[in-house]
């Protein structure tokens, strides 16, 4: 189903090696988080898988597949993005639907599926509504309503709760991951978030610089840091 592996996967942009080369691998069902400061190369990592950008080398498997040269819409993964870039004119079951009136599904299965994606994210009762009148949490709940009626192998999530302020930031990442427990799909989570990164993952991945220092769960990445970049960015004692 949805493993995710990279193989010595690079991208240079002009001069620049912003990622010199990562291995990865990615279980089926696993919640990873990509953790690092401000311009480690996340997100570029995030949008190489989701197809967003050519890697410069390597491979990119898919649920066993090699996807390397698969465009974005082929590779099963549903991106959801900081900015909800929800469309301001339809309403919640609008945006929702869109992507399965884009993939051409009757009506009736779309309904079905947007009814069951707002049943999920407790949309049920703001389906008629346009985005200008929800909240915050709310829009980000239809984008990742956007993300769940496409049943990806897995979600790739960039930064989704940096537009929203701490208290919901910290509801909405309980929500998230009870939505992984639910699903049990796949979940790739890019956050400059150490606090997000250690409440949210099973499994983390440090970068700096385009490169990955360490690769553990939560309490491994606390108890036995690899290096002194690890320990001063999770904030374990070493
Ligand atoms: P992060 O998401 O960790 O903040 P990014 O992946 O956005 O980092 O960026 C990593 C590095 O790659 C930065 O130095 C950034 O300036 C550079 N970069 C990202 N996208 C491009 C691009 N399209 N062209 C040139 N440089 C880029
Ligand atoms: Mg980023």
């Amino acid at each position: 189903m949805g493993s995710i592996t990279l193989k010595n996967v690079s991208k240079v942009f002009g001069a620049h090696a912003v990622i010199p080369s990562i291995d990865l691998d990615i279980n089926d069902g696993e919640f990873v988080v990509f953790v690092g400061p401000s311009g480690c190369g996340k997100s570029t990592l995030l949008r190489l898988i989701a197809g967003l950008e050519d890697v410069s080398d390597g491979a990119i498997v898919i649920d066993g597949k090699n996807a390397t040269e698969l465009p974005p819409a082929k590779r099963g993964l549903s991106m959801v993005f900081q900015s909800y870039a929800l469309y301001p004119h339809m309403s919640v079951r609008a945006n929702i639907a869109f992507p399965l009136k884009m993939a051409g599904e009757d009506k009736a299965v779309i309904d079905k599926k947007v009814e069951d994606a707002a049943r999920v994210l407790n949309l049920t009762d703001y389906l008629d509504r346009k985005p200008r009148q929800l909240s915050g949490g709310q829009r980000q709940r239809v984008a990742i309503g956007r993300a769940i009626v496409r049943q990806p192998e897995a979600f790739l999530f960039d930064e989704p709760l940096s537009n929203l302020d701490a208290a919901l930031r910290v509801n909405m990442r309980l929500e998230i991951s009870q939505l992984h427990q639910q699903l049990k799909t796949t979940m790739v989570y890019v956050t400059h978030d150490q606090v997000e990164a250690m409440t949210m993952a099973d499994k983390i991945v440090v970068l700096n610089r385009g490169r990955i220092e360490q690769v553990g769960s939560p309490l491994e990445l606390y108890h036995r840091p690899d290096n002194l970049f690890v320990a001063g960015f999770i904030g374990s004692p070493k």
